[in-house]
């Protein structure tokens, strides 16, 4: 992507709505716009961003044996009256009339939804288990939508269910879940701990909400501080068998402030490592059984022939409020540092003096050959000034910055700067792109 062709529109002022870094940093870096309160409209740099949260959502959880689906974001009122949940979810959920005068609304979740599809198809525990997903909007009418997209009344979700004939094999899917969700955000470079959490109106008994630490969560949680450096198990798995693995996460004390029991927490955490903090909820996993499939009647016939209602499961992550967790975990003073797996471009390629013939001959070399070998390029072939080139791609945080310049060109050297930690190296215009090559 040429920059003089590209649509990033940085803003000069940092905008004073914004209380949190995440929120400064995405309407400085142009990645997002707020069209109405918690509702944003995604600029191609947030888009780009966006994309790549979800693909590594969508790998985990493919990886973990679900199937992706996509249910609208539009569910008709009857069937949420089906659960008892249609009066129950109060001012939260954005309720539709259609011109037929039909109640509809902008569906906050979809296990109503699932559950009918699922009962329309699946007569037989044969078909089980059964963990289908979509990434999908949500929209939730939020009475405090603040923070930019980590409060979003519009936000991206990833929502999993799961079906199982009894509980011990529910069970199963739950440890899959939770697994998956360990290596998910992992690959996006954070440290989530997953802790005891309370099921709200979704209901249920077993829960876990998974919290990265930082100042500005809006969750107080309390946890042994191992657990925040413990790091993911990893791709390779026996996945039929990871309750082990599950019991030695789920060990150790770890609750959000609804399940916290302080006296619990100082028999079983040395003072030392008692971490009490501020956490961002980035995925919550529930199993709650027949909450859903009693009253919907969605039924499988099990060994024996008899019919029994399904034990379900669900399993969300905030994908968009990610992106912000992201950057709450990884800036500094000039901005933005992406991990390189989730970096809206893999290279941000500057060219000191626009118009010098072999400046540009170079640029034009390096991205054609960087492209050609599997990177995501940003040229900045615009006019500006070299401070400006250098703030504007340290603020937009790509991994790594190509540099050229007319008085390196003329020794034969380029440089490259890792945006991380800063550290700069020169080298020859071919070492930099071998360097730099997927
Ligand atoms: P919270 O406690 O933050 O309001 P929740 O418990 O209501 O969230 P869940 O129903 O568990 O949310 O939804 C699954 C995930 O969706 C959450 O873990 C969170 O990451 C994300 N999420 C929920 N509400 C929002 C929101 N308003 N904006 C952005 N992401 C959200
Ligand atoms: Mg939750």
């Amino acid at each position: 992507m040429r920059l003089s062709r590209y649509f990033l529109p940085v803003l000069k002022e940092t905008p004073s709505e914004a209380q949190i870094v995440s929120h400064r940093l995405m309407l400085r870096a142009g990645m997002i716009r707020q069209e109405a309160a918690g509702i944003y409209a995604w600029l191609p740099l947030g888009l780009r961003v966006l994309k790549r949260i979800e693909q590594i959502v969508r790998e985990e959880m493919t990886r973990a044996g679900a199937i992706e689906l996509l249910m609208p974001t539009l569910q008709l009122a009857d069937l949420w009256r089906e659960s008892g949940r249609y009066e129950d979810y109060g001012q939260e959920m954005l309720r539709i009339l259609d011109r037929h005068e039909r109640e509809m609304l902008y569906g906050p979740t979809n296990e109503e939804m699932i559950t009918e599809i699922f009962r329309a198809y699946v007569r037989s525990y044969k078909s089980l288990p059964l963990n289908l997903f979509h990434i999908q909007w949500k929209f939730r009418d939020e009475q405090r939508p603040r923070f930019g997209v980590m409060r979003g009344r519009e936000f991206l979700m990833k929502d999993a269910y799961s079906f199982d004939l009894d509980e011990a094999s529910a069970r199963k899917a739950y440890n899959r879940m939770f697994v998956a969700y360990l290596n998910t955000f992992a690959r996006m470079g954070l440290k989530a701990v997953p802790m005891r959490a309370d099921t709200g109106p979704i209901g249920g008994d077993l829960s876990h909400e998974f919290i990265i630490l930082a100042d500005t969560g809006e969750s107080q949680v309390f946890c042994d501080a191992a657990l925040v450096d413990m790091g993911a198990p990893g791709p390779d798995l026996d996945w039929d068998d990871l309750q082990g693995l599950v019991d030695q996460r789920t060990s150790l004390y770890a609750a959000t402030e609804e399940m916290h029991d302080q006296a619990r927490f100082e028999a079983e955490v040395t003072e030392g490592a008692r971490l009490s903090a501020r956490g961002i909820e980035v995925g919550h996993i529930f199993y709650f059984g027949e909450k859903y499939s009693k009253p919907m009647k969605a039924v499988v016939a099990g060994p024996d022939g008899v019919e029994r209602p399904v034990h379900m499961g669900s399993y969300g992550v905030g994908v968009s409020r990610l992106m912000g967790g992201i950057i709450e975990a990884s800036h500094d003073d000039a901005g933005i540092i992406w991990p390189d797996s989730v970096a809206p471009f893999d290279v941000g390629l500057i060219n000191l003096r626009q118009g010098d013939a072999a400046c540009e001959a170079a640029c034009e070399a390096a991205y054609n050959a960087l492209q050609a070998r599997g990177r995501e390029v940003l040229y900045d072939d615009s006019d500006e000034r070299p401070g400006g080139k250098f703030a504007r791609m340290d603020l937009i945080g790509v991994p790594w910055q190509l540099i050229i310049g007319p008085k390196g060109l003329a020794e034969g050297v380029v440089e490259i700067k890792r945006r991380a930690t800063g550290e700069r190296q020169t080298l020859s215009l071919e070492a930099a792109l071998n360097r730099l090559a997927a």
